[in-house]
């Protein structure tokens, strides 16, 4: 036992102490957008991403514990063993519906949807085009993302965060190459909160031959028609949009929604789905009251938006690089890891959470707070968290 503790320890001593991950402290909620610390201290959550205050809505707790009474805590099997229920297909049914889409396939979590998706979209091209896909991928991708590609053994062909003529130089350059071309992107990006060029990407992936596959985690329920993201922005819609029902949806797990033939695909070929036990009612009675509520939701949508112009417009005003955000995501750039955690620190000992996000997840040096808004917030609150930071970091 003991020689492998001491392999542990040392792998954790070799960690620089600004990197070395911890669980934060456990905190308990309290209303809508307040984190109660173990000590009794009150904390305005800013990096939560539950971003319309959904996880504690009335109708998603009752759906979840009346589905729960009904047909118990878990699945009991996977999808394709005797897991599924009605309420799966209910839930798939209304994603479809709200995407746009012929179908939809409900996964455990996001991570694991995009860790399986790229290897069964892999096994696709080399069964049907004799050759590996090729794999163009925004370089800001999600950690699942790359997953999907590590776990497919595929090399990524990448292209610079958001730069279509970049992607376009790459996809040209390979016209004779053969196999699936894959473009694998965010419709929002977690860590900027800035948005991609769908119809942008719609198109190149049009003129390419391309499959466009966009990940929506931040997008679902936010931004869009009815919250149903950005894949709608394209005229001919994108190939395969995945999302969470665990930011925005209030609860967990996570869709593909695309073509009927594609989820076929997916139920048969992606091995996250395959594998994994069913998601349990609980989950699902929250992920369809929340489908149900999202079009009645445009105050909320038009509130957490114009959260984010206030504090991207009083960051800025005092010279803060806030990047590209457009979104409810806001990255206060600060650069040095160690920088970021005295700012977060300081935040934190005047009631509010904004945790700082530091390498490996971000590149070395963009070190950052990331400040996520939601419609539960208030108006005087943002505008007290943008002081804030203002003032530790000595620009007031
Ligand atoms: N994609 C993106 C862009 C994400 O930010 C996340 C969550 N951090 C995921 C996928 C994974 O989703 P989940 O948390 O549901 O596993």
């Amino acid at each position: 036992m003991q020689q492998f503790d001491l392999l542990f320890q040392q792998a954790l001593d070799g960690l620089a102490a600004t990197h070395r991950r911890r669980v934060v402290r456990p905190f308990t909620p309290s209303g809508a957008d307040v984190l109660v610390r173990a000590d009794g201290t009150r904390l305005i959550d800013f990096s939560s991403n539950d971003y319309l205050g959904l996880s504690r809505h009335p109708v998603l707790r009752t759906r979840a514990i009346e589905w729960t009474e009904r047909y118990g805590t878990g699945a009991g099997a996977s999808r394709l063993v005797t897991g599924t229920r009605p309420l799966h297909e209910q839930v798939e049914q209304k994603v479809a519906r709200l995407k746009g889409t012929e179908a939809a396939l409900l996964f455990a979590s996001g991570w694991q949807a995009n860790a399986s998706l790229v290897p069964a979209l892999a096994r696709l091209s080399v069964e049907q085009m004799g050759a590996s896909p090729l794999v163009f991928m925004d370089r800001l991708n999600h950690a699942s993302l790359h997953q999907g590609c590590a776990a497919a053994g595929v090399r990524q062909i990448r292209f610079r965060h958001n730069d279509l003529e970049h992607l376009e130089t790459l996809l040209r350059a390979r016209l004779d190459q053969p196999g699936l071309r894959l473009i694998l992107t965010e419709s929002v990006f977690s860590m900027d909160g800035d948005r991609a060029d769908v119809p942008g990407l719609a198109a190149l992936a049009e003129r390419y031959g391309a499959f466009l596959c966009l990940d929506e985690a931040h997008a679902t329920g936010v931004l869009g028609k009815n919250g149903a993201g950005l894949a709608c922005e394209a005229p001919g819609g994108v190939h395969l949009v995945m999302g969470t029902f665990s930011k925005a949806l209030g609860g967990m797990g996570a869709y593909v929604a695309g073509s009927a033939p594609l989820c076929d695909w997916l139920l048969n070929a992606a091995s996250g789905f395959i594998y994994s036990t069913a998601l349990p009612p609980a989950i699902l009675g929250a992920a369809d009251a929340a489908l149900d509520l999202l079009p009645s939701l445009e105050k909320d949508r038009q509130r957490v938006a114009r959260y984010g112009e206030i504090l991207r417009s009083h960051l800025q005003s005092a010279g803060f690089d806030t990047g590209a955000s457009s979104t409810q995501i806001v990255p206060v750039m600060i650069g040095e890891a160690s920088e970021a955690l005295r700012i977060a620190a300081g935040l934190e000992a005047e009631g509010m959470l904004a945790v700082a996000i530091r390498p490996p997840t971000v590149p070395q040096g963009e070190s950052r707070l990331r400040i996520s808004l939601s419609s539960a917030h208030d108006e005087e609150a943002v505008i007290r968290l943008a002081k804030a930071i203002i003032r530790l970091c000595g620009r007031a």
